[in-house]
């Protein structure tokens, strides 16, 4: 007995020592290491260096790691981005394998499907947002874009994202998740970048709300002539999609709801349209659901020019190939999505799809090397960042959402058995799509589960508002959506511009 407890606290003893001379190398010598992890007899690279003080490199630093990650049989496993992908990924990840680091410039998840109600005021901007800090304090997060990865050395180029400092920093990794997402894609026409407003993250949400209200209280100035207003009380969208559909819906409501009740002398100089080159809106909605979307966007008064190909915009107009100059006073651009700047510079080192331009995987999700054409080992991607080959998914929450769950599991699997032999790769179950149109009616299109399930009207929106608000995350915000609900209901919406 004496024997078994000496034995244990040599042991002990020797694992502190061992730990102390790591670090001791790791601070004093400033360079790669490897450490054989005793507990589990496995290897890792050890080479996050505290601080490189070359002079090639002074303002480049390894981030640290943590004297607690030693222990972890798995090494660091950096995650890029805290979208659907990546924050989904952080929820109930195994930190007792895993160093897990979160590496995104915004510290929160956006809720994307209630981003539209909250550009709009239907909702406050925090009822949308989760900090990803506070969801689990084992998970380490850097507030900062990577800007490239070396996936030979495994080392990525950071950024800080920080009002006060752009600093760069490098960050190993032993396991790396690329979840970054995509950005909208302006399709090089002329103008867009510049003049045309996005809907992408709650910063894009708050820019809309404050231009709306700017738009009517310019309009009711008493130096713009009729002709003027006119122009500034146009709201032109351009997609057709769930998301220029939505937003449009919510945009209406806003107005017919609030503004009109406001800017009574304003009302009917608002037009409101949507431009898309498709022949129809709601494209990957069922016919019957496109109709009565499109019979109920012509009733409220919604012009939908389908067929319509935007050849330039400028701070006041947009050229459409078929209607000629139009003015405008707000302009949203939710059209389709295109490489964010990360995986743009990755072509070199990856396979790429070449039409979406996303990182291409196999499906366990590994990223391809473009050399060998073959899975690069503990590199994943997901999201509306990648697409697995020869099964082409759409850039949706609710695919990032399945490919982060099976991640997960994939990662417990090889911590608990040291590999993915018995893992089947990703199937994605279609559960449909919905979207809201307006004065509190939806379509629900679940045709892929079952030929019939589909639904429109109030029905479909009292089950959408339903869907969307057992999905949101935190207690919090569950307490908080149905409250402004609430409010918005009884009080209108907020209209203060500051
Ligand atoms: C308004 C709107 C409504 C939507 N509604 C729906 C819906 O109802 N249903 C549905 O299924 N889908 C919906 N979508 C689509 C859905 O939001 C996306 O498919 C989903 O967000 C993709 O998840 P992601 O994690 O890949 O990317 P994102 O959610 O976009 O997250 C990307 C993350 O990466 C971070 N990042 C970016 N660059 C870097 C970098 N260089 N380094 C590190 N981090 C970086 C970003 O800050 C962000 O945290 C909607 C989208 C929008 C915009």
């Amino acid at each position: 007995m004496i024997s078994i407890i000496q034995t244990r606290i040599l042991s002990t003893c020797s694992r502190l020592l061992l730990t102390q001379e790591v670090l001791s190398q790791t601070y004093n010598n400033g360079r790669r290491s490897f450490h054989r992890d005793i507990t589990s007899n496995q290897t890792f690279s050890l080479n996050s260096i505290y601080s490189l003080t070359t002079k090639s490199s002074i303002q480049s630093t390894f981030a640290k790691r943590n004297v607690a990650s030693l222990g972890k049989t798995q090494g660091r496993l950096v995650i890029l981005g805290s979208g659907w992908a990546g924050y989904k990924l952080i929820q109930d990840i195994d930190t007792k394998h895993y160093e897990v680091i979160v590496v995104s410039p915004r510290n929160y998840f956006v809720f994307t499907p209630l981003l539209a109600s909250s550009s709009v005021g239907t909702l406050e901007f925090r009822c949308i947002l989760e900090p990803v800090r506070k969801y689990s304090p084992k998970i380490q997060f850097y507030q900062a874009y990577a800007d490239n990865i070396d996936l030979k050395q495994k080392i990525i180029h950071c950024t800080s994202n920080l009002e006060r400092s752009k600093d760069k920093f490098l960050l190993n990794y032993d396991t790396l998740v690329i979840a970054v997402g995509a950005n909208s894609n302006t399709f090089g026409i002329k103008g867009v970048g510049e003049n045309a407003l996005f809907l992408k993250d709650v910063s894009d949400a708050r820019r809309i709300r404050q231009r709306v209200i700017e738009c009517f209280e310019h309009a009711s100035q008493p130096n713009i002539t009729k002709q003027e207003a006119f122009g500034l009380l146009h709201f032109a969208v351009v997609g057709g999609g769930p998301t220029g559909i939505e937003f449009s819906a919510e945009l209406h409501d806003f107005i017919t709801e609030d503004m009109a009740r406001l800017y009574p002398n304003l009302i009917n100089l608002v037009t409101m349209t949507v431009y898309d080159i498709a022949p129809q809106i709601l494209g990957s909605f069922d016919q019957s659901l496109r109709e009565f979307a499109t019979k109920k966007f012509t009733r409220k008064g919604i012009k939908i020019r389908t067929g319509r190909r935007v050849k330039e915009v400028s701070e006041r107009k947009l050229i459409v190939e078929e209607d000629g100059e139009v003015p405008y006073g707000m302009l949203v651009w939710a059209t389709g999505l295109t490489d964010n700047p990360l995986t743009r510079s990755m072509s070199n080192q990856v396979v790429k799809d070449q039409s979406a331009k996303r990182l291409l995987t196999d499906g366990f999700l590994r990223v391809l090397d473009k050399k060998i054409f073959q899975p690069i080992d503990n590199v994943y991607a997901l999201g509306d960042c990648a697409s697995i080959q020869d099964y082409d998914l759409p850039a949706t929450a609710q695919v990032a959402n399945q490919k982060a769950v099976y991640l997960r599991n994939v990662l417990t699997q090889i911590a608990k058995n040291g590999s993915i032999i018995n893992i089947k790769p990703f199937k994605f179950f279609n559960l449909g799509s919905m979207a809201y149109i307006g004065k509190k009616e939806a379509v629900i299109d679940m045709t892929p589960v079952s030929n019939k399930a589909k639904e429109s009207g109030r029905l479909a929106w009292i089950f959408w508002r339903s869907a969307y608000f057992t999905m949101t995350v935190s207690l919090r915000n569950k307490m908080l959506i149905p409250m402004y609900w609430v409010l918005t209901w009884l009080f209108g919406r907020d209209i203060s511009r500051f």
